[in-house]
Formats: structure tokens, C-alpha cells, sequence
């Protein structure tokens, strides 16, 4: 869905992609991990309740992040401490091995490389802009086969800012060696972060809305599957 100037296209120079749940399946990884530590610290899993009882707390943890309430550790450990109450677990351990997991069993959507690849080839610059922690980001990231055809990861924990500050995007536009907002355009699946830190950066943005969820956000572009953006660029 091109919202606007669908007979000219934009000749965009730099893609700043998002990580989870846009190049990455987190989804996936997230309950593999969150089994494997909850079973490892004696605490029951219940696949039909606690999966989603955790989405919501650990959901609301990253808003707080990304509006500023919250810091990395609130984030990481707090959601443990939340979750499980104060004091009832080790959450610091717990949120180490959930983390571990994660960075093992986070993978590439399966179309992701073949879309970066080609774009690699079009000769479009890609760098990636993430929220997410750093042991998991790097663990996932320099396991897969993509690698060599990333300019630069931005990872909010090193730099200090955190999507949607715009401020995370203009450092992952100066690693990237360009700084020219008119091509540039910032991909993935949150409205808060991406689509929001994009566009309060002043750049056009990419929707990744795979389930169609509706919104009223106006990002510059919306897409259901990554080859789509193919057709964009
Ligand atoms: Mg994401």
C-alpha cells in the first residue's frame, strides 16, 4: 500500500530496519526462552496461560522504556520481579537465562535474508535499529547469515537513546555514513517506535503489519510480507 507519490517512487538511498519481529522472529524465541527459564528455575510453565500473562507485563515494561519511565534494567529484570513477584524469584538470574535462550533460538524470518540480499545488490545501504538487549541483539545477529551486508547495528542499550527518540536514528544515519533524511527510510512492525521514532526523526517510514492489525498511524508505506518492499524500493 503506497500512501503517497505511487507513480514516482522516492529513490531511497539508506534502509534502517528494525530487528524483532521484523528481520527476527521473536515471537518464536521468546517462548522457547521463557520455557527454558522458568523450567530451569523450578517454576511451572502453563502453555495455555503464562506465555501471554508475560506478553502483557513485558509489553507494558518496553512502552515504559520507550517513554522514559522505565530503564533497561526495569525493563529486564522488573518484568521478572513483576511477573513473578518481588522476592519470590531470582529474577536477575532468571532474566540471564531467558536472555541466553533468546539469543540462541532468535532466527531470520525465512524470506528476511533473500530481501536484504537483493537490496544489498540494488546497492542500498541497510543498517538496523533496535530497542532490544544487547547480549540477545549480537547473539542472534552475528549468527546469522546477514552480517556482511549490514552497514552498522544500533543498539539503544550502547548508545544511551531509545527508538522512538529520534536521536537513536540520526547516530544510526552518521554509522551509516548517510545523513541525507530526504532517502533514508526506517522499516518495522511498531507503531510506537518505528513508524513514530521515524517519522519524529523526519524521514519516511515502512509499516511491517503482517497480521493487518488496524491502526490510524500514517506511516509512509504499509506492508503484509518483507518481499513487498521490493515494490518500494
Ligand atoms: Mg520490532
Amino acid at each position: 500500500m503506497h500512501a503517497k507519490d505511487i507513480n514516482m517512487p522516492k529513490p531511497y538511498k539508506l534502509i534502517l530496519w528494525d530487528l524483532d519481529n521484523t528481520l527476527f522472529d521473536f515471537d518464536k524465541a521468546e517462548e522457547i526462552a521463557l520455557q527454558y527459564a522458568m523450567r530451569k528455575h523450578g517454576l511451572t510453565y502453563d502453555p495455555a496461560t503464562t506465555l501471554e500473562a508475560f506478553k502483557i507485563v513485558n509489553l507494558r515494561r518496553w512502552e515504559g522504556l520507550e517513554e522514559k519511565r522505565y530503564t533497561k534494567d526495569e525493563v529486564l529484570v522488573g518484568r521478572f520481579d513483576e511477573f513473578f513477584g518481588e522476592g519470590n524469584v531470582d529474577s536477575r538470574a532468571l532474566n540471564a537465562d531467558y536472555l541466553w535462550s533468546l539469543g540462541e533460538h532468535k532466527a531470520l524470518y525465512p524470506e528476511a535474508e533473500g530481501v536484504v540480499r537483493e537490496l544489498h545488490a540494488r546497492g542500498y545501504i541497510q543498517s538496523i535499529v533496535t530497542n532490544g538487549a544487547k547480549e540477545v541483539q549480537d547473539a542472534c545477529y552475528y549468527n546469522s547469515p546477514i552480517v556482511s551486508l549490514i552497514k552498522t547495528v544500533v543498539i539503544s542499550e550502547e548508545v544511551g537513546v531509545a527508538k522512538p527518540d529520534p536521536r537513536i536514528f540520526e547516530i544510526a544515519c552518521q554509522r551509516s555514513g548517510w545523513l541525507d533524511k530526504g532517502t533514508t527510510l526506517v522499516v518495522g512492525d511498531s507503531l510506537s517506535s518505528d513508524i513514530a521514532g521515524g517519522q519524529a526523526y523526519g524521514v519516511d517510514t515502512c509499516f511491517f503489519n503482517p497480521s493487518g492489525k488496524g491502526h490510524s498511524a500514517k506511516p509512509t508505506y504499509e506492508i503484509r510480507s518483507l518481499p513487498e518492499i521490493l515494490d518500494i524500493l
